[in-house]
């Protein structure tokens, strides 16, 4: 497969790439505001534009998102989006919610795997709930597919029935191209890991995924025969996450069982200001980065905000989007040397502010 992979791999290293920031509200502009300093450091040829998002669009442009914002995006080498959200718009109509900006923006740009790593760095292997001997040295992937399943499926709805009762109905509903797609990032990052896929479905009740594990099958017989595939059950895959993390390389799973599986895999890491994301779409569009916490309006302005996240989902696009996993690489290598010193923000039990943990990272650089 050609495209976002190429891209990280083969693309001309002295070249310039567009990266697009959207900082956001709450936290979004202050852990944002780190990701520049890191940025200015390391160079690299990427050139930063930002843009209102969110709620601070909303008061700015009347609507979370704009038409020219999206229209940038897609035209950007990748998107970095810091968070949206917060009490002050919780009465403002669902469609003009900031959370409604992300999900047109996720829309619009069409991003279909959801990558989210679970990387225990050994220094934080403490702040797991886990055993430091189950978690230590985990690095997992998991790709859920992000687009279709039982969160889009038709028909939905509440109905009264006559008797007065009520009867909610989900549809979960997948193609053999939405599978094929999602499947094919999987296999694809797995070949430039450890080489191990693990599909995750309800094969043995559902219609759905019976289907997925047959394309899945299919497809790595014809284009992945070098990478090795094993099937699990979801159920079992949750519970051979808390008791054996490590067995697992990149792991492939539907859009609600993702979710799960995803929140599962996080937690198994430590805190939620550690987590970076990236959502891809077809080949040789860009990506969209974002860590995965969200505004955090409760210490928002306080200047205590960790910006790891942030700063790993910024490595993410230097890996995966602006062909510089070189980079990617100087900068985790940062980030790990920062904690392996101490270096520790609130939420992980230290002291530091935001942009003393900025610091602390460049100072590595
Ligand atoms: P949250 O992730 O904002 O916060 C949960 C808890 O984690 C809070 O106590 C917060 O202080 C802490 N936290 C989060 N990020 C942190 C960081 N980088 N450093 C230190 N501590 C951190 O989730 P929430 O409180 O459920 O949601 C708040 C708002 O964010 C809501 O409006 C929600 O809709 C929105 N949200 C946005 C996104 C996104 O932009 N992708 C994701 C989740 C939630």
């Amino acid at each position: 497969m050609e495209g976002w992979r190429s891209n990280a791999h083969s693309r001309n290293p002295t070249a310039m790439t567009k990266l697009l920031l959207l900082p956001g509200d709450g936290i979004g502009p202050e852990v944002i505001a780190e990701v520049k300093r890191v940025a200015e450091r390391l160079g690299g040829d990427v050139e930063l534009e930002e843009r209102r998002f969110g709620g601070a669009s909303y008061e700015a442009e009347g609507v979370p998102l704009t038409e020219a914002t999206l229209a940038l995006a897609k035209a950007c080498d990748a998107v970095l989006m810091g968070a949206v959200g917060g009490p002050k718009w919780a009465d403002v109509p669902r469609q003009l919610r900031p959370e409604a900006g992300l999900l047109a923006l996720r829309a619009g740009m069409e991003v279909f795997a959801n990558l989210r790593p679970a990387v225990c760095f050994a220094s934080l292997a403490e702040a797991s709930t886990l055993k430091r001997e189950v978690v230590e040295g985990l690095d997992i992937m998991i790709v859920r597919e992000l687009t279709g399943g039982v969160y889009f499926g038709q028909p939905r709805g509440i109905e009264t029935l006559p008797d007065g009762q009520k009867r909610g109905v989900d549809t979960q509903v997948y193609t053999t191209h939405e599978i094929e797609r999602v499947s094919r990032v999987a296999f694809e990052l797995a070949r430039g890991r450890r080489g191990k896929v693990t599909s995750a479905e309800k094969s043995n009740v559902m219609e759905t995924g019976h289907l997925w594990r047959e394309v899945v099958t299919a497809l790595h017989a014809r284009e992945y025969a070098d990478v090795s595939l094993e099937h699990m059950l979801a159920d079992n895959a949750a519970m051979q996450l808390v008791k054996n993390p490590r067995q697992f390389d990149v792991i492939v799973t539907d859009n609600l069982f993702g979710d799960i599986l995803s929140d599962e895999a996080a937690q198994l890491t430590g805190s939620l200001g550690m987590l970076p994301s990236a959502a891809l779409g077809a080949p040789g569009r860009p990506g969209l980065y974002e860590p995965i916490h969200g505004s955090a309006p409760d210490i928002a302005g306080k200047g205590l905000a960790n910006p790891l996240a942030a700063i790993l989902s910024f490595g993410m696009a230097l890996r995966w989007s602006l062909g510089r996993p070189d980079l990617d690489e100087r900068l985790t290598a940062a980030v790990e040397a920062a904690l392996g010193a101490g270096a520790r923000t609130r939420d992980l039990g230290g002291s530091l502010g935001t942009r003393e943990m900025g610091d602390e990272v460049l100072a590595r650089l």
